[in-house]
């Protein structure tokens, strides 16, 4: 029977600024994804970081479906339980005193980048406005975070960009010194950055930043937006490091798949953010406020979190078998369930086709730019998804070799 919705009616509805794949998904159950035709995925790509518990987790359906038979939404002229009771979890959880709720990665790190310039503004004046950000981070799309990316190919043609934003070398500590001064207000960095490649930071890198942060009176932004909520076998990538920020902004993770998002800060900051200052609409909203609690009660437990390691072994030695055999990749690193490998360099630029051969075998994967493929499934995916997952990957992989080669 033909389906009533095409992935045709994307390209004929749809603003152009996504290429999704050519299959539409219908129904997921954990780590397993089915289309319109009723074919099966493991989904390795886990919504780009965000499904943490997977598809239709029993908890999660349960936390939303409580709340959405009591309220949806107030406004923020009233605050509510589930985001009283889901702040003081991350505060209990962090190095944190105070919570922002959002609903985007983008507009927590927004939230930090206002913070940052507002809190030197107050303290020590207008001139002190610069942000230090890293070449190839990722930070979001609105015109603020996509200007503190390091991707000018992503915010060039939609100057005038906002000014005093510049780009160290990330993992290069002499670089970011260099930048750094006492007009500086905000260091902003992912503590590894994702869509950059998977690229996790060096621990005297973080360290560094730390202390000249310390020494300038700069705000420390960890932009763990990708790298949160467990995905690195730490409940934020910064306890795995021993490194704490002075702000940090969650999302993906963090509603598992429900959008919400939370910038966390110290007392001493959040002081200057007074009432009227900023604000969202549905920050904090009562529906995505409960699933993002019923997530970290699953998550932040330290058998969870070791899961995450133990998940990460049988990843990498699956991917160092296949690259035994296929010669693939030139490195295979990340930490937790944020694996990337890069490509040989004589496959470069080819990792988009490798994902498109996957989908083909009903494994679903994510790319990282063009030169590295990147997994980040659900953090409970159990042995066998990842087994069957690897061995459809596998297969692609041969097809796109012998493809290469004939
Ligand atoms: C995805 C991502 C963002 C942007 O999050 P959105 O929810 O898409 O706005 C920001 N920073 C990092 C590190 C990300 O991975």
């Amino acid at each position: 029977m033909p389906h009533s919705i095409t992935r045709e009616n994307f390209d004929q509805w749809m603003l152009p600024v996504y290429a999704p794949a050519p299959f539409i998904p219908v129904r997921g159950e954990g780590s397993r994804l089915w289309d319109q035709d009723g074919k099966e995925y493991i989904d390795f790509a886990g919504g780009i970081a965000v499904n943490a518990l997977g598809h239709a987790h029993p908890a999660l359906c349960q936390a939303l479906s409580e709340q959405a038979a009591r309220f949806w939404h107030t406004g923020n002229g009233y605050t509510n339980e589930p985001a009283l009771r889901l702040a003081k979890k991350l505060i209990d959880a962090t190095f944190a005193d105070r919570v922002f709720f959002c609903n985007s990665g983008a507009e927590a790190n927004e939230a930090a980048l206002k913070l940052a310039r507002k809190y030197a503004h107050d303290l020590f004046g207008p001139q002190k406005s610069g942000i230090v950000a890293f070449k190839n981070a990722f930070h979001g799309r609105t015109l603020f975070t996509v200007s503190a990316g390091g991707q000018p190919a992503y915010s060039q043609d939609f100057a005038p960009l906002p000014p005093d934003i510049s780009h160290a070398q990330y993992n290069n500590l002499e670089s970011a010194r260099a930048l750094i001064n006492d007009n500086t207000c905000a260091v902003i960095v992912e503590p590894m950055q994702g869509e950059g490649g998977v690229v996790p930071a060096d621990v005297e890198f973080l360290q560094g930043l730390r202390a000249l942060c310390d020494s300038h009176n700069a705000l420390l932004i960890f932009d763990e937006v990708q790298t949160g909520v467990g995905r690195t076998g730490e409940l934020y990538a910064c306890m795995h490091y021993g490194v704490m920020p002075d702000a940090l902004t969650t999302a993906k993770a963090l509603g598992g798949g429900f959008p919400v998002a939370a910038m966390l800060t110290r007392e001493k900051f959040a002081r200057v953010m007074t009432v009227g200052t900023h604000g969202t609409t549905y920050g904090g909203n009562p529906l995505a406020s409960a699933v993002a609690g019923a997530v970290l009660d699953i998550v932040n437990t330290r058998e969870m979190l070791d899961g995450v390691k133990q998940r990460h072994q049988w990843f990498t030695e699956q991917l160092q078998a296949i690259n035994a055999r296929c010669d693939l990749f030139a490195e295979i690193r990340g930490l937790g369930l944020l694996i990337g490998c890069e490509l040989m360099p004589q496959y470069a630029g080819k990792a988009k086709q490798i994902a498109q051969l996957a989908a083909a075998e009903g494994v679903m994967v994510l790319i990282a730019g063009a030169n590295v493929m990147r997994f980040a499934p659900a953090l409970n995916i159990s042995e066998d998804e990842v087994s069957r997952g690897l061995a459809r990957f596998t297969a692609a992989c041969d097809k796109f070799v012998a493809g290469c080669t004939s």
